[in-house]
């Protein structure tokens, strides 16, 4: 059996071997999945959502835990594993187990033209989905999807990232100890390779985080099976700094979304719009406060570091090559462009200059603590630049006049637009994430995000229980129901005089349809 390896980025000690799951449990997963989900989706919503409630109950007495495994594995501080993983987990299984009755229950759709019928929606499970996850928030990102699937009634197989894989077992772990029924949330464990093979098992969903390359060979893959897929991918999210932001606050705003999680989020800071004007001062303030920046391995139990390790080894040749690149053509380094001598850590990097804009650490992901800075003149000249991007997941604006701000926010092409905050509403559970253009589709969290995990029946029936009316677009076709449609088409015109016109020719027309009615 193969092996996994889960190792400490901040340190490279060995956490644990985990045996990888084989290629040929695949098919008795999943169908330990469908029995699960069957059983499962004729609980109540309420019964269901109530299940959130004793996750919940666990994840809290058990958060030391989780941060301990988060801290360990990830290489991210403690209080970033706190405020930005656990937290936001406890928070998404309170909405949604207050939401889901709800918002899942039957909806009326008011009646129009067919005011003797009525209308509504019903929701119904898909089945089983399958959740591949990165390793950047290897708790917030998959539990977010798994605790929607299963409220909706659904059974989940959940792969995570094979540099994370720990953080998965623990969500199991959560499951399993909450009364989760068996099978119904089952962790494998692999790379790739196995997120492939777990596609070709059919799910009835697929929900994708990671980058766009990856995100490309899901969504192909999964067209040979037309499965539907939400794709969360990349990005590189600007931030606007108005000509009237107040300095400390947007120096500081800068800081925390570009370095948080050692810059290693979707929606990071990664790119920097400041207006000519605060140029100067900006980036002043901005590197000293990026030099005062505490970088290290997280201890577990004090607030020792700001920013921890880079998680990832692949994501290093990333940064040596843009930052080579970016040297090359002669880009000024205000901070960081170094790694730590065991090259486990990269200083806060900060890089300018007036090719930056061409430069790939300006427009290409860098996933991690790099920020590349330029500067516009103009409100329109903000705005086209912030939209010069392939992606489109998050951008936020900083300015005192918020009004301003606003219409600048609804010419942004980006799933998110915040002002006078960055990056953090993906951990929100009441607002919607997810991208446009190369960030992807679907959205996630919210009521949105739960409506991407049901089916939608339509069903529509008399009012009342009679049957002896047939429809006038039914056969045998008469020339009264030709000229009941024709008036029809005259009550749809702006004038109220044709309008009240066609009423009466109208009326006169369908009683004759209905008093000439032929039997087939
Ligand atoms: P990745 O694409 O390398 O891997 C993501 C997951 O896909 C892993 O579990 C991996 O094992 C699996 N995988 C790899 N190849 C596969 C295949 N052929 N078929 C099925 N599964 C496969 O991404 P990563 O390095 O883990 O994560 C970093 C990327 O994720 C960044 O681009 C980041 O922006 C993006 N991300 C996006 C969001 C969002 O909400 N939009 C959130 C977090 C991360």
């Amino acid at each position: 059996m193969s092996k996994l390896i889960s190792r400490n980025p901040a340190t490279g000690a060995v956490l644990r071997e985990l045996d990888v799951t084989p290629r040929e449990s695949l098919s008795e997963i999943f169908a330990r999945a469908r029995d699960a989900q069957r059983l499962w989706a004729q609980k109540s919503l309420k019964d269901r959502a109530s299940v959130l409630l004793d996750i919940r109950e666990t994840l809290i007495s058990q958060a030391d835990e989780l941060i301990e495994t988060l801290v360990q594995e990830n290489g991210k501080p403690r209080l970033e594993a706190l405020a930005n993983e656990v937290t936001p987990c406890v928070d998404l299984l309170t909405y949604y187990a207050k939401i889901a009755p709800k918002s899942l229950r039957d909806q009326k759709i008011p009646g129009r033209l067919m005011r003797h019928r009525k209308s509504y929606l019903n929701y119904w499970p898909l089945g089983v989905v399958l959740v591949i996850s990165p390793w950047n928030y290897p708790l917030l990102l998959p539990f977010g999807d798994i605790v929607m699937a299963v409220v909706s009634g659904n059974a989940v197989v959940f792969k995570p990232s094979e540099i994370t894989p720990l953080i998965g077992l623990k969500i199991q772990e959560l499951c399993d100890r909450s009364g989760v029924p068996r099978g119904l949330v089952q962790t494998v464990i692999g790379d790739g390779t196995l997120g492939a093979a777990l596609i070709e098992e059919k799910p009835n969903k697929i929900f994708f985080t990671g980058s766009v390359s990856t995100g490309k060979k899901v969504m192909a893959a999964a067209a040979n099976h037309l499965i539907p897929v939400n794709l969360e991918l990349g990005g590189k999210d600007p931030m606007i700094i108005m000509p009237d932001a107040d300095l400390e606050f947007a120096t500081s705003a800068a800081l925390w979304g570009s370095f948080s999680n050692s810059g290693q989020v979707c929606a990071s800071t990664e790119r920097i719009l400041v207006h000519e004007s605060i140029r100067e001062p900006f980036l002043k303030k901005f590197a000293e406060k990026a030099a005062k920046l505490r970088q290290g391995a997280p201890s577990l139990l004090e607030e020792n570091v700001d920013l921890g390790a880079v998680t990832m080894d692949k994501q290093k040749d990333v940064y040596d090559s843009q930052m080579a690149h970016a040297r090359g053509k002669g880009a000024e380094f205000l901070s960081g462009g170094q790694f730590s001598e065991d090259r486990r850590f990269l200083a806060p990097t900060i890089v300018t200059g007036k090719d930056i804009e061409s430069l790939p650490i300006y427009n290409e992901e860098s996933f991690g603590p790099v920020v590349a800075v330029t500067t516009f003149n103009s409100v329109e000249d903000a705005i086209t630049k912030a939209n010069r991007s392939r992606y489109g997941l998050l951008a936020s604006i900083i300015a005192r006049n918020t009004g301003l701000a606003e219409k600048m926010a609804k010419q942004i092409e980006a799933g998110s637009v915040l002002i006078n905050e960055v990056t953090y509403t993906a951990g929100l559970s009441e607002t919607p994430w997810g991208g446009v253009k190369d960030s992807g589709f679907g959205r996630t969290h919210a009521e949105m995000g739960l409506q991407e995990f049901v089916n939608v029946r339509h069903i529509h029936r008399p009012r009342a229980g009679f049957t002896f009316f047939k429809a006038p677009w039914w056969f045998p076709y008469s020339s009264y129901q030709y000229a009941t449609f024709k008036c029809l088409l005259e009550v749809y015109r702006k004038s109220w005089i044709a309008k009240l016109r066609a009423i009466p020719h109208l009326a006169w027309n369908f009683v004759q349809m209905l008093k000439n009615e032929r039997r087939l």
